[in-house]
């Protein structure tokens, strides 16, 4: 029983979700495999095979593979699929992309989204928002797997050794082609590998108000700043930071919800936090049933008087 874990990366490193992806991997409890299937992808081999766990990496180097197609990165994963029990993708926007015409073109059923790993078949997952966990045992002879991240440790990202090998990369399938990609930049951590995040909700009022109340308290913590989907779909801050059902999972060591009430559709995306601070003036808002810590106050006073003693 071998598990195969596609790798997320960028050609030169391996992206963190990849971590927690082989911890789950692992559970699946034979050896692990990672492939990397980029464009001049060495360094990122090479990084993989330091990871803690893994037994093989397999570097499939194609041009057509530079710009993660999801076509062509499906097409190389089914040309070493069948050596493999299980196929474990990261539950992120790429592995989401692939994971689906991996299990189709293999005629099983995909797993989504599992949290935990009770047995080689058996699986957990998150349904109705997180709201009841199901539990899924797969007959099939192949389990195409998608991972919740914050579902897993992260693998050590040293004290591994694994062998790396190379595998011919796969042409390209003439069914899509790279345009062009826009990229946001920031100085702040990227909300889904954010340690601290801070969030802001409908109460903030404005785009000009959330700048202003909540990018201190994030630039103080060196915090990643998240929204609810009233402050994003207000336009108060942008469609990337929104955490929740529909927006991004996260589970940070600390997540500051500042004017949120709570709904079960953010709380979905954020329950898992280690600590959970809520700053919201309504003593019966949703959000104190799952935070550490409650201050009940008005969020304009509060905030910066946080800042301040910071
Ligand atoms: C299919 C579906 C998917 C969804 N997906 C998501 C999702 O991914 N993420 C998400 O967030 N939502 C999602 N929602 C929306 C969700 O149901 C809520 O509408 C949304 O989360 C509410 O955002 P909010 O808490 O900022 O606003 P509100 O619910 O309006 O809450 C504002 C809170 O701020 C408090 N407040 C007001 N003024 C102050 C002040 N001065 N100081 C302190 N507190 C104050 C209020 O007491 C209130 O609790 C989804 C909904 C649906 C139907």
């Amino acid at each position: 029983m071998t598990a195969l874990v596609i790798a997320e990366h960028d050609h030169a490193s391996i992206k963190p979700a990849t971590l927690n992806t082989v911890t789950a991997a692992l559970a699946c409890g034979g050896d692990v495999h990672v492939l990397v299937a980029g464009a001049n992808a060495a360094e990122a081999g090479k990084a993989a095979a330091q990871i803690a766990g893994v037994s093989k990496v397999i570097v499939a180097d194609s041009p057509s593979l530079a710009e993660n197609l999801a076509e062509n990165v499906a097409a190389q994963v089914l040309a070493i699929a069948s050596n493999y029990s299980h196929i474990l993708f990261p539950s992120t926007a790429n592995g989401k992309n692939v994971a689906p015409r991996v299990a189709a073109k293999l005629d099983v059923a995909q797993i989504s989204d599992i949290t935990k790993v009770d047995s080689p078949d058996t699986f957990e997952r998150p349904i109705y928002a997180g709201n009841a966990i199901a539990t899924v045992q797969s007959s099939d002879a192949t389990k195409v797997i998608t991972v919740r991240t914050t579902g897993f440790d992260a693998a050590a990202v040293t004290g591994g050794t694994a062998t790396v090998e190379t595998a011919e990369g796969v042409a390209d399938s003439g069914k899509s082609s790279f345009v062009g990609r826009e990229v946001t930049k920031s100085e702040r951590p990227e909300l889904t590998a954010a340690k601290i995040i801070v969030s802001g909700g409908r109460a903030l009022g404005s785009a000009e108000k959330f700048t202003e109340v909540m990018a201190p308290l994030a630039d103080k913590l060196n915090a990643g700043l998240g929204a609810s989907r009233a402050a994003v779909d207000a336009g108060y801050a942008p469609n990337d930071w929104q955490v929740g059902q529909t927006g991004k999972i996260v589970a940070p060591q600390l997540y500051i919800a500042a004017g949120i009430s709570g709904a079960i559709q953010h709380l979905a995306g954020m329950k898992d936090s280690k600590v959970i601070v809520a700053i919201n003036k309504d003593e019966e808002a949703p959000i104190f049933s799952v935070a550490d810590y409650g201050l009940v106050a008005d969020l304009f006073v509060a905030v910066p008087e946080l800042v301040k003693a910071l």
